[in-house]
């Protein structure tokens, strides 16, 4: 049910390095294209490297002076000290970071442009979903916010409704800062709780402002949360919101940190239950969006073990081959990885989590349990405001 898509690529976006000692190592996204060959993904669908993000498009969400700061920190990055976020320990400038992210950005745009186009159903950009950008600066190892310029070129070019989903383990909140007043975009982010982790932002009580009220939808989960209730909460709030929504086009965040093997971050998912998320938002686009599926990465840094598997099991899906989780890694991607980082990669593509488990929501709920309390939240802080019922 799903012929045309198309994987956005340019080996340039490997260039997106903070260095050594940071967790943002690009070699996840070598390896990620890497595995989508050896499973001859690359032919089920289209390679395309769209052209950087260029001036005027950064404009539609980024301030004139954080883009004249990056310039000149990726000129000069001995000059940058923390001015917009540039220079720190999450963002640290480094010579070509303007060019590089602007060809991340310019990768998600592309993806836009096409599916909105109806030159594909479906357009993956797996170094894409750097959500934490702000208008004004640079967070979370973002510099500029190529999901949320997506959207935005999406509006400019006459979308109405736009549906983001983002399942990262951190809140979206750049994404959701950059459409805080806008109705034309629902933004829903699930995440680890605000109170254990970074950006300590996303409580449910964050639902827009304006004529924005109600647009943005936050499901702050306890730490430790597992596939079940990860799957669960997912179900119990993104499906209504679409359904009542009527997205023409769902943008997605594929961050792959809340495994559990993830360093950074405290959830307990598997690669399992990723995989049964990818399956669903693919399958709600087609339900509510005319099949319109922009899918990116985002964070992960189990870039060995994890992000590979996962975003090749995302471009399987987007592909109309999903891969199956009982499948063998090709022996060479292992060698290559053994090459590379002198780690052992795995070896299925699976956790033996498959198929997920969980207790939908219209079955019933249980009001002294933490993951189903954080569903409760979120339903009665915004699922009013959009006329559903709690
Ligand atoms: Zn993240």
């Amino acid at each position: 049910m799903s012929g045309r898509a198309q994987l956005m690529w340019d080996e340039a976006v490997t260039g997106y390095d903070f260095g050594p000692s940071h967790p943002m190592d690009p070699v996840r996204l070598d390896l990620t294209r890497r595995l989508v060959g050896a499973f001859g993904l690359d032919r089920e669908l289209a390679v395309v490297a769209a052209k950087p993000a260029g001036e005027s498009t950064l404009r539609l969400v980024h301030r004139e002076d954080y883009i004249d700061a990056v310039k000149a920190a990726s000129a000069d990055p001995a000059g940058a000290h923390g001015e917009y976020g540039l220079g720190t320990v999450d963002d640290p400038a480094f010579a070509g970071m303007h060019e590089v992210s602007a060809l991340i950005a310019g990768q998600s745009v592309g993806a836009a442009e096409a599916v909105w186009r109806g030159d594909v159903e479906h357009a993956v950009n797996f170094a894409g979903g750097l959500h934490h950008a702000m208008p004004g600066g640079a967070s979370g190892f973002c510099i500029y916010n190529d999901a949320a310029l997506a959207i935005a070129r999406l509006l400019e070019l006459g979308a109405e409704r736009v549906a983001y989903v983002d399942v990262d383990v951190h809140h979206g909140d750049g994404v959701q800062a950059a459409f805080w007043e806008d109705p034309r975009v629902l933004t829903v982010s699930l995440h680890e709780h605000p109170s254990t982790l970074f950006p300590q932002t996303g409580w449910p009580q964050e639902t827009g402002a304006g004529a924005g009220e109600g647009s943005a939808v936050n499901v702050a989960l306890p730490a430790g949360t597992g596939d079940a209730g990860w799957v669960r909460a997912f179900h119990a709030v993104v499906p209504e919101l679409l359904a009542e929504f009527r997205p023409q086009v769902i943008v997605s965040q594929h961050g792959a940190d809340t495994h559990f093997e993830d360093p950074l971050a405290h959830l307990a998912v598997s690669l399992d239950a990723q995989r049964a998320v990818q399956v669903a938002c693919h399958e709600l686009a087609h339900e509510y969006a005319d099949g319109k599926w922009i899918a990116l990465g985002g964070g992960g840094y189990a870039v060995v073990d994890v992000v590979p598997r996962s975003w090749t099991h995302l471009v399987g899906i987007a592909a109309g081959r999903p891969v199956a989780p009982e499948e063998l890694i090709p022996e060479g991607w292992r060698q290559e990885v053994f090459a590379r980082t002198r780690q052992l990669g795995p070896q299925r593509m699976t956790d033996g989590r498959w198929p997920v488990e969980y207790g939908t929501w219209e079955s019933g709920y249980d009001p002294a349990d933490r993951i189903d309390q954080a569903v409760l939240a979120t339903r009665r802080a915004v699922f009013p405001l959009r006329g559903l019922l709690p």
